[in-house]
């Protein structure tokens, strides 16, 4: 799905919580209809992950991130014309909800028990995996095989933080601030390496530009659950966006996104069950 990127005109919403508009029905019940007389959502997404958050040329919007995104507002009674995408990078997330600069975030956000002592987590909506991305042809099979070999990943990941863990202790971990530039990095032979979730990996090595060049090593290092960040302590909207959530699962919409954003690139897992977070 793609969207038009609304102009930042409407930074007034800023502070609005979801909660203070979401709508009341007769039964009491929150009904996710359209009356929110013209305000935005701000939603944290990644602009440069494709086939999960990405920001076009043209200015749209596409990816699963971005559907989970468009489905959950729409339940919070947000027409996509009301979302206002904010790009979030790894690093910047937490601070991002802690400052109320989105109303939350579907980001490829790992729920993980550091990052809930600061922020809370709905869902989770995706399971993935740690895996490295390697250029096509590599004779690197497993992570060792990365000894005293140049890694990239991204500063404020879960993947950057699992590199001495899982891969070889003596590989150099050049920390970059978006996936793209390790890309770049691999192409141009600067990093021997990336290594983040496949399902990230999946969506980059199927771009036209790098057909043929890389490929996934097939690792499985980790179960990367991906939660909706929303700012700690605010139940109402965890709630809102969890039953939204379990909404899209049950009436095939979820289904359709993961289809629609991985099809035959990657092979996804089935959508977890809300609040059960796989270790
Ligand atoms: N899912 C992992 C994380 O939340 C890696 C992907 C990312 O950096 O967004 O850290």
């Amino acid at each position: 799905m793609k969207l038009h990127r609304i102009p930042a005109a409407a930074a007034v919403a800023l502070v609005l919580s979801v909660t203070a508009t979401a709508c009341m029905g007769d039964d009491g019940q929150e009904s996710g209809s359209k009356s929110h007389s013209g305000e935005t959502i701000r939603i944290g997404i990644k602009y440069d992950q494709p086939g999960l958050g990405m920001k076009e040329p043209s200015g749209e919007f596409s990816g699963f991130d971005v559907d989970v995104a468009t489905y959950v507002a729409n339940e919070l009674g947000y027409d996509p014309e009301l979302i206002e995408f904010v790009e979030t990078k790894s690093a910047d997330r937490e601070n991002a909800l802690s400052r109320g600069d989105v109303n939350f975030i579907v980001a490829t956000y790992s729920i993980t028990e550091e990052r809930k002592e600061k922020v809370d987590f709905a869902g989770p909506y995706l399971l993935a995996h740690q895996d490295l991305l390697v250029k096509a042809g590599s004779d690197i099979d497993e992570g060792s095989d990365l000894d005293g070999g140049k890694l990239c990943s991204v500063a404020g990941s879960t993947s950057a933080q699992n590199v001495k863990k899982n891969i070889a202790p003596n590989t150099r971990l050049k920390e970059y601030s978006s996936y793209s530039e390790c890309l770049a990095g691999l192409q141009n032979g600067a990093v021997d390496a990336v290594t983040t979730d496949d399902s990230i990996l999946a969506g980059f090595a199927a771009q036209k530009q790098y057909e043929d060049q890389f490929e996934l090593v097939g690792l499985r290092m980790s179960n990367e659950n991906y939660g909706i960040g929303v700012k700690k302590g605010d139940t109402a909207t965890l709630e809102l966006v969890n039953k939204a959530l379990q909404k899209m699962v049950r009436d095939g919409s979820w289904g359709k996104a993961v289809k629609a954003n991985f099809g035959l690139i990657y092979r996804y897992e089935p959508a977890p069950r809300i609040g059960v977070v796989k270790e």
